[in-house]
């Protein structure tokens, strides 16, 4: 049970380095919640909301949507799970997304440019 959505809890999205920044957009985790209901898979949240300091830790770049809330990393551990994000992700209408070799990365930033696609 999440506080946010139906599976989705605040604390999943709080940035990773412990500075409790964790300003999640709602209207995001509510589409993330639907790609939750279609893919019928449990979803973890690798990285949700980061601020300036832990996104520069981890190679973010300087105008990430993480640092606005904007976007989630959620761990696909293998082919499946990646295939069942992506399949309900499209389903959404999610116009941003990043594949990586273990997470893929949904964001709804309006100010960056969509549709994109893109690898890691
Ligand atoms: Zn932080």
């Amino acid at each position: 049970m999440g506080d946010l959505t139906k599976d989705f809890d605040r604390s999943e999205f709080a940035c990773r380095c412990g500075c409790g920044y964790d300003a999640i957009d709602l209207t995001f985790v509510e589409k993330l919640q639907v790609v939750r209901d279609i893919s019928g898979a449990a979803l973890y949240i690798n990285s949700g909301c980061r601020c300036v300091k832990y996104n520069a830790e981890v190679g973010g770049v300087p105008h990430s949507s993480h640092l606005r809330g904007l976007a989630a990393d959620i761990s696909t551990r293998d082919g499946e799970l990646r295939f069942k994000v992506l399949d309900a992700a499209f389903k959404v209408g999610f116009k941003r997304i990043g594949i990586g070799s273990s997470f893929v990365h949904l964001d709804i930033d309006s100010e960056l440019p969509f549709p994109r696609l893109w690898t890691y």
